[in-house]
């Protein structure tokens, strides 16, 4: 799709062992929040489920080449999701009277869904896109020996493989051990926390889609008085979520507002250019110039360290000597850089560029 060269890709490497389940006893409780995320269990027991699977979420499909939702809307919306033209599906049977579909309408953007086969979870996948179609289900899998279609569809991405035994998981759900995942069920967030926070499992990058009055309805419910709770945290990760939305949908790539290179949205962060803490409730308000994207590749260490800030809407470096070589070219590089972000965003980095003169 694009004119760069390929790259040669490394052989799969697949470490064994793994999951441990003594992970989440060890795990500092007081350190982390319960999650906002719900937990997808996906049984692949069967052998149609199995082989569903195998046709679409071990082995991508290619988006353009869906007869089905060819010249849609969807067409155009999965390709700003994946760029890359593949994706893995799973899909959900509506079953009966409904209750399938019933726990696939549990689902939204940013959940995970574990992949169980052999009493082991195999797989896990982050919630992307969900959509209802008989047609995409008809083409990706066909009906089943009954007639039925997984017309229930989710699109996931950030798929890892995973060593995990299902007693583990049930226990840490507060389930029986012995409970048998059956189909497809979702596990609520209290219920699911200590999954997604014992093994790590939520996603940095896609968050609940949320809407503009539920964020200011969030913003201002956060109380920066108290420790986070996990209500607390959940309203945070909805803040985050918004703001991304803002800067990222619809956008495969982005530059950074300090180096200027160009990264696929998942190597940027949505960064309050003036710290979110500091900021009045009216200012986090100001969704379209309170943010700004920052890469993963540094410039997000160098502006939350204040080494660098923008000043007149040029890239200031804030230290006159740094101790590594490596540090001080970096620093060299952004220096003077115009920062497109600085218009409308202008007493933020003023803020900002305050913070870093004492350094
Ligand atoms: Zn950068």
């Amino acid at each position: 799709m694009s004119g760069l060269p390929a790259l040669e890709l490394a052989p799969s490497v697949r470490i064994m062992g793994g999951a441990d389940t003594a992970l989440f006893e060890h795990n500092d409780k007081s350190r982390g929040f319960p999650a906002m995320t719900k937990i997808a269990f996906q049984s692949a027991a069967d052998e149609n489920s199995a082989a569903n699977l195998d046709k679409t979420l071990l082995n991508p499909v290619t988006l353009s080449e869906l007869d089905s939702i060819r010249g849609t809307g969807l067409a155009e919306e999965l390709l700003t999701n994946f760029p890359g033209d593949m994706a893995r599906v799973g899909g959900v049977k509506t079953g009966k009277d409904g209750e399938q579909k019933a726990e696939w309408e549990k689902l939204q953007r940013g959940d995970v869904v574990l992949f169980l086969r052999d009493d082991q979870v195999f797989l896990s996948g982050i919630v992307t896109y969900l959509v209802r179609s008989k047609e995409l289900a008809r083409e990706l899998w066909g009906e089943d020996e009954k007639g039925q279609l997984a017309e229930c569809i989710y699109f996931v991405d950030e798929v890892k493989d995973q060593f995990i035994p299902r007693q583990t998981i049930n226990r840490l759900c507060g389930l029986d051990e012995g409970y048998d995942w059956q189909g497809f069920e979702v596990q609520l967030e209290e219920v699911a926390a200590p999954v997604v926070q014992g093994f790590e499992l939520e996603s940095d990058v896609y968050f609940p889609i949320v809407s503009e009055e539920e964020y200011k309805q969030v913003v201002q419910e956060i109380d920066r008085t108290v420790p986070l709770d996990a209500e607390g945290r959940a309203r945070l990760r909805k803040e985050d979520g918004f703001l991304r939305d803002q800067l990222f949908r619809g956008k495969i790539i982005e530059e950074c507002a300090i180096c200027g290179r160009k990264f696929p949205t998942q190597f940027l962060i949505a960064a309050h250019i003036k710290d979110r803490w500091h900021c009045t409730t009216e200012e986090r308000l100001d969704y379209e110039n309170i943010a700004m994207p920052l890469c993963k590749m540094g410039c997000e260490e160098l502006y939350r360290r204040n080494y660098v800030t923008v000043i007149d809407s040029r890239v200031a470096v804030t230290r006159a000597r740094v101790d590594s070589n490596d540090l001080q070219a970096l620093l060299v590089k952004v220096k003077g850089r115009v920062c497109p972000w600085f218009k409308g965003s202008r007493s933020y980095f003023e803020w900002h560029a305050r913070m870093g003169k004492y350094f």
